[in-house]
């Protein structure tokens, strides 16, 4: 194609950020010769969308230049069609922003660059970015029976404090803990777990499907029932193990930050 524009006489320039040998075109795409007209990848290599766009303002061009469009219906016209291309060419892949280096996201979120060059967030990254949570249940119900008198233990004795203690707020909520069913082996199994959890003294109770939405009304009606436990909670794991890292170096303990396990 730019062959042809070349052969017809367009004036040609060199443009690596168009995609090499492009037609010099002004705003509605005509070239340096009259009535030819160029749109999309020969005009400058960008992605369909712009690509259909530029070749409508070319055609709206074309009907003007040749008397089948009055100017009021084509200044009209072009500009619906440039409003929508320059909604497309919004952000880091703007033609006005290729090569520069761009640190912050139209929406003033800072760049990653390992994103961009690795394809990937790192750990160190991910706490910057809006609506990144680090939760983690703290719950008793589900648990193996030997393990449940500690687990109850802590929600009782340590989770009411901990935040305290350890002079860091860890995000504990105590709002409960829901562990779903959808099939009758699913209730069966949850059943048993909800048994077995009661005769060690812990609250929780088997609910069937509308308790289940009235406790969270954005759940499928494909769930039948769920084990409730209203003492289960949640909390930020990673304010926490660093604080309870720090509290045991200032125990005595030994206890590393940054290497080896938490305790
Ligand atoms: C591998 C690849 C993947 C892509 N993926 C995407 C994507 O996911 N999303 C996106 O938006 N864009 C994507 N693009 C870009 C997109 O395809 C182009 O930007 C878009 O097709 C440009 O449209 P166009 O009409 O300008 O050119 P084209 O679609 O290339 O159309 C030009 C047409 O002209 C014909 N032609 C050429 N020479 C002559 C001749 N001498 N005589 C007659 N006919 C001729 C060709 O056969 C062709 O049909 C991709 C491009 C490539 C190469």
């Amino acid at each position: 194609m730019s062959q042809l524009l070349k052969m017809a006489g367009c004036r040609m320039e060199d443009n690596p950020k168009r995609g090499g040998q492009v037609p010099i075109v002004d705003a509605y795409g005509q070239t340096s010769i009259e009535g030819i007209f160029a749109a999309g990848d020969v005009e400058g290599i960008e992605e369909a969308s712009s690509a259909m766009i530029g070749g409508r303002i070319c055609g709206i061009a074309a009907a003007h230049f040749l008397g089948y469009m009055d100017d009021g219906t084509f200044k009209q016209q072009y500009e619906i069609h440039q409003n929508a291309l320059s909604g497309l060419r919004q952000g880091m892949f703007a033609p006005e922003n290729r090569g520069k280096v761009l640190t912050k996201t139209e929406e003033n979120i800072d760049i990653s660059a390992n994103l961009l060059e690795k394809g990937y967030l790192d750990d160190s990254e991910i706490d910057k970015y809006p609506g990144v949570t680090h939760t983690g249940g703290v719950r008793q119900s589900g648990r193996d029976p030997r393990e449940l008198p500690l687990a109850m233990y802590g929600i009782q004795k340590l989770w009411p404090t901990l935040s305290e203690e350890l002079e860091v707020d860890c995000e504990y909520h105590q709002d409960g803990n829901l562990r779903l069913g959808k099939t009758p082996q699913h209730i069966k199994i949850l059943t048993g777990l909800a048994d077995r959890a009661r005769a060690c003294g812990l609250d929780v109770r088997m609910i069937d499907g509308d308790e289940v939405r009235a406790i969270n009304p954005y759940l499928s009606d494909e769930v039948t029932g769920a084990s409730w436990c209203p003492t289960d909670g949640h909390a930020n794991p990673r304010n926490r193990r660093h604080r309870c890292a720090d509290a045991v170096c200032r125990a005595g303990e030994s206890g590393h930050r940054s290497s080896g396990p938490y305790v």
